[in-house]
């Protein structure tokens, strides 16, 4: 049997951590078995259809480097993959449903749904179809649909139990009295999830249907659809709830928000995999670092357990701070221009400056937690005078003593000026600053901050030493000589 799995978003925005998490299980599935990854775009809620959302899916299922088989783009034998393009054959099944007596046309208009709903809340009783339009007769149903706007509701079996055999959750069992008949088919003649998912899982020969928990409680309903068409169902994995620090489920506000977002915040696509792998699936007990090559060798929905995962942030910093770290060099030298190119002022020539590139990136390595900060620590190297900075920063870093902070900028400017150009490098500097300690009475570490600012325009960044070395004599000395003057200023 060929593994077959999908991913069917709605394309109601763009898709989140949550989401996308049943995404790579289902792709990593595929692959570890051979198999094949559909992706199908679910657009048949169409008050909600958001226009730029299956390109940010698309987008999102590429940059974390999951491919797809069949789908948009792609193609495929079992296409259309948008659910709207594909109404005919849900209205097939819709027909077969009502013919066999398991699907019935419903003329309820929404004033009576609404009293009924009213009405149920009143007297304390769940809520659900009451099942009046069950009972129209065939013929009738026929000609009122002639001239009568209707739903199809799916005739659920009232008696017994449903029984969901999840490969993840186990076997759980549902009490069918406390199903409603719900609607399948909506009066514009889109299906419903439910419907379209059954139609489309068949159809495109899913073997193994991967979700999140929150359709666990549709579940019966997907079940009796199945048995209803005689169709077999797939195996269903459904992977646990993601949880927000706060412990509670995975909110905006906790971190559930678009996948391009956590880009464009400077994750990399490396942390971000890594970290969706392990909420809620593991290799081992030890394992913590897993590359997409690994994952897709390795991931089984035997490792997916069923108790909540629990997001945390600090969790992907440190990943993404260990794929910087981790990277070949030259992957590192093309994220830094990239990020540079993205991010530095507009008055910075493109392409940025190659050589400049390779020779600070690995300065950077250490530096960098999240690739948003590597065009501000970069900045400096540009232009002739430092990056605009508050004058006040140069005293505020001497300690708040003005007097301190003119003797650090007084003496860097003697010590640097005694530097010949051709011998302006990392190491000269360095022990031309060091010899400042002695001159100023004071520790490197207490004076240094106030260069960083004159020549970066911030109290910190890549090394002093190395920084020097790069901006070359003049420009280093002219910057000194201008937080000399800002110093002079504020007298
Ligand atoms: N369209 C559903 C969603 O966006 C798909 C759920 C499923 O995978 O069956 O969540």
């Amino acid at each position: 049997m060929t593994v077959r799995t999908r991913y069917a978003p709605s394309p109601t925005g763009d898709p989140h951590i949550g989401n996308i998490r049943s995404a790579l299980f289902s792709w990593a599935l595929a692959r570890a078995n051979g198999g094949v990854f559909i992706l199908r775009i679910e657009d048949t809620d169409q008050k909600r259809l958001v226009e730029s959302s299956v390109d940010a899916i698309m987008e999102s299922l590429r940059w974390l480097g999951i491919d797809w088989d069949e789908g948009p783009g792609v193609g495929g034998v079992h296409g259309p993959y948008f659910q709207s393009q594909r109404l005919p054959l849900y209205q097939k099944a819709a027909l077969t449903l009502i013919e066999g007596g398991r699907a019935y046309r419903c003329f309820c208009t929404p004033e009576r749904l609404d009293q009924m709903r009213a009405a149920q809340v009143a007297a304390k009783r769940p809520p659900g179809y009451d099942g009046l339009c069950r009972e129209i007769s065939a013929g009738e149903s026929e000609v009122r649909a002639g001239s009568e706007a209707f739903v199809v509701r799916f005739a659920m079996r009232r008696e017994g139990t449903t029984v969901l055999d999840d490969l993840v959750r186990g076997s759980i069992t549902f009490e069918n009295a406390l199903q409603d008949d719900f609607v399948i088919l909506k009066s514009d003649g889109f299906p419903t999830y439910h419907l379209g998912l059954v139609v489309d899982d068949t159809e495109m020969e899913i073997t193994h249907a991967i979700r999140g928990d929150e359709w666990i409680s549709s579940a019966p309903k997907h079940i009796q659809l199945y048995e209803s068409l005689g169709w077999k169902p797939p195996l269903w994995a459904h992977l646990p709830l993601i949880l927000g620090p706060d412990h509670k489920k995975l909110s905006k506000r906790t971190g559930d928000t678009s996948v391009l977002d956590y880009r464009r915040n400077g994750y990399l696509p490396e942390a971000m995999v890594n970290f969706l792998a392990f909420l809620g699936w593991s290799l081992d007990d030890r394992t913590s670092l897993i590359t997409i090559e690994d994952l897709k060798e390795q991931f089984s929905l035997e490792r997916v357990v069923a108790n909540p995962a629990v997001f945390d942030i600090e969790r992907l910093n440190h990943l993404n701070g260990h794929y910087i770290r981790e990277m070949p060099s030259e992957r590192w030298q093309q994220v830094i221009a990239e990020w540079c190119e993205k991010d530095l002022p507009a008055s910075v020539p493109r392409p940025v400056d190659a050589d400049l590139v390779s020779a600070v990136a690995p300065l950077l390595r250490e530096r960098v937690g999240r690739l948003t900060e590597v065009a501000p620590l970069m900045e400096f190297l540009f232009g002739f005078e430092a990056p605009d900075y508050d004058a006040a920063l140069l005293e505020e870093k001497a300690g708040g003593d003005p007097e301190l902070a003119r003797r650090v900028i007084d003496t860097a400017l003697l010590k640097l000026d005694r530097v010949p150009r051709d011998q302006w490098t990392r190491d000269e500097l360095e022990a031309a600053i060091r010899r400042m300690e002695d001159e100023l009475g004071t520790k490197l570490r207490k004076f240094v901050p106030v260069l960083y600012v004159a020549e970066m325009g911030r109290p910190q960044g890549i090394p002093l030493f190395d920084s020097l070395a790069l901006l070359g004599r003049e420009r280093a000395l002219q910057r000194l000589r201008t937080a000399r003057a800002h110093l002079e200023h504020r007298r």
